[in-house]
């Protein structure tokens, strides 16, 4: 019997003891296909050679160095190397160990910038529904996914949330989708005109929408009505692509194919490619300014910030990322998926939507296709999908509460940047049994 608080108490998970590319294998010897690279993490697959060989590397010289005393080359050549390649204006970076204390680090560091600058009646930040930015109370509390949120309400401090931009629910029949991307936009500017935009310090956002709906891309236009917006308002943009950016949607950055740059971007997920605990922010060259002439310091730390051994290992990412091309993979990988998917489900009756950029793919299922109703919460049919997935040897991310915080399922598909074309294929095949297979187990009869 496991001792471990798992994240389900239920029946015992299958043992993972080894990966190789693509394909991690259980103790029973049964091979997955890592279809979702767990949660949009694995970018490189598994058992890299020269992550490996990095990561030795690093562990024979240094293992450790208090941030507080030290600097390490590690750290100071990924900081380099994310700067060289960030957006316009980011031109610094704060490293911690994942995706909850990046998002942390950048509301902390947001407001102690106003603070800084003599505005601290700024004290709000506004993000949106059907968002996830971490399960840590801050992030949690900038969260907009209703079930991760319930139990912890009464201590989250007060975020106001608008809606989403979330065009297969919430466009209009007969409207653009440039002009319901405004419409979604001025959601902020009615929400900042209602708290007073002075009391604002940040708009939070992820660039695309993982966990919560499934691969969620704004319209055209929207993120630059956003950025707009808030620089009227002197509010800062924090974006986070944790799970959308390093590379998943076929940018390295997701924000790239918006047009826009954030004043701070949080990074972490396919930052270390799994291989190591690493995340980022991004931190915009106004914001560090303002710190240095103030009190030169950030009022934050964590014991591992910095550590030496993510910091190679990440650097080795991006450097097999770039020598490989495999950005140019991901995005013609991921139109294939594309392609395959809606080839297997563009007759679904169950299938709503199939939507994302490069690598990052996700399926909305409804109960009706026309009226997009979707299921029963209680038929949890995500979790049925995922489960016959797994039965099929594959493994890809579901969600529920996809379409409004209760309702609603999806699954993600977030393969590694190097799945090549066959793979591409067996994915979408499984994937289509395996949702043929939950539905039928659901509704009882062939599809
Ligand atoms: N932000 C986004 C968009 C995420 O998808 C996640 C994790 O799924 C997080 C933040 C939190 O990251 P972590 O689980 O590494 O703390």
């Amino acid at each position: 019997m496991s001792r471990i608080l798992h994240r389900r108490i239920g029946p015992p998970l299958p043992v993972a003891v080894e990966g190789e590319g693509i394909v991690v294998r259980d103790a029973d010897g049964k091979d997955y296909i890592d279809a979702s690279g767990g949660a949009a993490v694995s970018c490189l697959g598994h058992r890299h050679p020269d992550i490996l060989a990095a990561m030795r590397t690093q562990m024979d010289c240094l293992e450790y160095a208090h941030t507080g005393f030290f600097t390490t080359e590690p750290a100071e050549a990924l900081a380099d190397d994310l700067v060289t390649h960030a957006p316009e204006g980011l031109g610094r970076v704060y490293l911690v160990s994942g995706g909850s204390e990046a998002m942390e680090a950048a509301l902390k560091l947001s407001r102690q910038y106003f603070v800084e600058r003599g505005e601290p009646q700024r004290t709000r930040f506004v993000a949106r529904l059907q968002s996830y930015h971490g399960n840590t109370l801050g992030a949690l509390a900038v969260g907009g996914n209703l079930k991760r949120r319930e139990a912890f309400e009464p201590i989250l401090f007060d975020t106001q949330h608008i809606e989403p931009c979330y065009a297969y629910r919430h466009r209009r029949p007969n409207e653009t989708e440039a002009a319901y991307g405004l419409r979604a936009a001025e959601a902020l500017e009615r929400k900042l005109a209602e708290l007073g935009p002075e009391t604002v310090i940040a708009f939070v956002a992820e660039t695309v929408v993982g966990a919560t709906t499934g691969a969620v891309t704004a319209t055209p236009g929207y993120f630059k009505a956003i950025r707009e917006i808030c620089d009227r308002h002197g509010v800062l943009l924090i974006l986070d692509e944790v799970m959308s950016g390093m590379g998943r949607t076929g940018t390295l950055h997701a924000c790239e194919q918006e047009g826009i740059a954030p004043d701070l971007m949080t990074i972490a997920k396919g930052l270390g490619a799994g291989y190591q605990p690493i995340g980022a922010v991004l931190i915009s060259d106004t914001i560090y300014d303002v710190m240095r002439s103030g009190s030169a310091q950030f009022h934050h730390g964590h014991t591992y910030i910095g550590h030496p051994i993510p910091c190679a290992t990440a650097l080795a990412v991006q450097q097999v990322i770039r020598r490989d091309n495999l950005l140019d993979n991901v995005a013609h990988q991921g139109d294939r998926l594309q392609a395959g998917l809606e080839k297997r489900f563009g007759n679904h009756p169950y299938v709503g939507d199939i939507r994302g950029r490069g690598l990052f793919r996700g399926i909305e299922l409804v109960a009706d296709r026309t009226s997009k109703e979707p299921f029963p919460a209680n038929a949890g049919l995500a979790r049925r999908i995922h489960g016959a997935a797994m039965a099929r040897g594959l493994c890809i991310y579901p969600g529920s509460g996809t379409a409004d915080g209760q309702l609603g399922d999806h699954v993600l598909i977030a393969p590694p940047f190097i799945v090549d074309g066959g793979q591409i294929d067996t994915i979408v095949e499984r994937v289509g049994d395996a949702v043929d297979a939950a539905v039928v187990e659901l509704c009882g009869g062939p599809t």
